[in-house]
């Protein structure tokens, strides 16, 4: 029966709210959150009044918002073998996560005018579990189909600033990065930045053979920090809002403290691994930790959790970067070689729960860091809150419970992953997009587009 037909009440014990966790009853209508109130009567059996339909959680289950994960590259069309809608969609269902926006490269085309978009939206029509949406890219060349992209719906625009790894969606240089930001401060748009320093990584010594560190010294620190104080000047002498992805190196936080608090408009994210693996850990041959930038140091990981706690950081999101397994190269560990990225959509929220409540953080923050403030970031409305006029995006999560990653168990395309093996806490028991449960058989999510805001 579809939500539409009869009122869907679910009760939870622990509900993760904007202004706290309590006690609540959410009902839901037509895919919206009608109203956020108490339980009424107590959890338990009770009869259901006709045209209701009331599920309560079970004790050791916490209601979450549905994550929003705006860092994901499905690949599709163009390199299809490498990750897909279907599936990245699915994985990221059984991970608790509702929304997804979609990077513009690694597809062919990549996401840079509004003829690619429509083949992208074309694509993933009818193919996805969960609702998603696309950043644009924007390209040398590019620039002047930023208009029609946004206008088209894209979230904002994606450059970078050296080698993307993937020949067509080359970097902007420093001119074509003031450029991109005066069209997006122009359009109300927001520019997203790949931030490391072509120059500062050409002059460390290239990567090669097994060891990890000299894949890491490969992509410096410095080549971070570099790249992020042009991202700030950019943005600030253009007026426009600017975001770092995927921030590993913690030496660039007090640049992005300062801007923040002289006024630029600039949002941060860090991903999974970089608050969960450490560089010491990782061993030699082990090309499934390769990512781009590099895992660093245990005591910069540190720094990055503190940065969280400092509201330095606003989201934690995936860049669930997959490629086929033989591109890893695995079997011979060339860090030279393989390709950078981990894929992580499925696991985000227990990999980041099981480190978050061992320095304790709770599912508030959890729930700021990977709903709230990526929907804001991308401006995804009726997303990420549990609250009244919001899609019925949900999730019971067990957060004391827990299981060992098998890869088997991954719904990615590809099961190679960093964390094999690993125990982690926080079990993804049902997943509700608008207000159905997303079972892995008949895919019901939709193709989002940004909305004008209207305040
Ligand atoms: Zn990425």
């Amino acid at each position: 029966m579809r939500s539409g037909d009869r009122q869907l009440v679910i009760q939870a014990r622990r509900a993760v709210l904007p202004d706290g966790v309590r006690p609540a009853e959410v009902r839901i209508s037509a895919g919206r959150i009608d109203n956020v109130g108490p339980i009424t009567p107590p959890p338990g059996p009770r009869a259901e009044p006709d045209g209701e339909r009331v599920i309560t959680l079970a004790d050791d289950e916490v209601l979450l918002p549905g994550l929003v994960d705006t860092h994901v590259h499905v690949n599709e069309p163009g390199r299809t073998d490498w990750e897909g809608f279907a599936t990245a969609t699915r994985a990221a269902a059984a991970g608790g996560i509702t929304t997804i926006v979609d990077m513009p490269l690694n597809s062919i085309p990549p996401t840079t005018n509004a003829a690619s978009l429509r083949i992208k939206r074309e694509e993933a029509a009818g193919q996805v579990h969960v609702d998603a949406g696309f950043w644009g890219g924007a390209v040398p060349g590019s620039f002047a189909s930023m208009p029609a992209l946004h206008r088209d719906g894209v979230f904002g625009f994606k450059v970078f600033l050296r080698d993307s790894g993937v020949p067509e969606f080359p970097p902007v240089d420093q001119s074509g990065l003031g450029a991109v930001m005066e069209q997006a401060a122009a359009l109300g748009s927001v520019v997203l930045v790949h931030a490391e320093d072509a120059a500062v990584i050409d002059s460390a010594p290239p990567p090669a053979g097994r060891g990890y560190a000299s894949y890491q010294a490969s992509r410096p620190a410095a080549a971070e920090v570099a790249a992020i104080a042009q991202v700030i000047e950019a943005a600030e002498r253009a007026g426009a809002r600017a975001h770092i992805l995927h921030l590993s190196a913690a030496d660039a936080l007090p640049l992005i403290e300062a801007a923040k608090g002289r006024g630029v408009a600039l949002t941060v994210e860090t991903c999974p691994h970089y608050l969960a693996l450490a560089a010491e850990d990782i061993p030699d041959g082990a090309t499934q930790f390769k990512c781009a930038p590099p895992i660093r140091e245990l005591a910069n990981r540190e720094r990055l959790w503190q940065a969280l706690r400092d509201g330095i950081i606003d989201c934690v999101v995936s860049d669930h970067s997959p490629c086929p397994p033989a591109m890893k190269h695995l079997a011979d560990g060339d860090f030279g070689a393989a390709w950078g990225g981990i894929s992580s959509v499925q696991l985000s929220l227990p990999v980041v729960w099981t480190q978050a409540r061992e320095r304790g953080f709770s599912l508030d923050d959890i729930a700021r860091w990977m709903a709230a403030r990526p929907a804001e970031l991308a401006g995804v409305a009726g997303k990420g809150r549990i609250a009244p006029g919001l899609d019925a995006d949900l999730v019971a999560f067990a957060p004391d419970d827990g299981f060992e990653v098998d890869p088997l168990r991954l719904h990615h395309r590809h099961k190679v992953t960093p964390y094999a093996g690993q125990r982690l806490h926080g079990v993804v028991r049902r997943t509700w997009l608008r207000g159905n449960p997303v079972d892995g058989d008949r895919p019901s999510g939709r193709l989002l587009a940004r909305q004008e805001r209207t305040r």
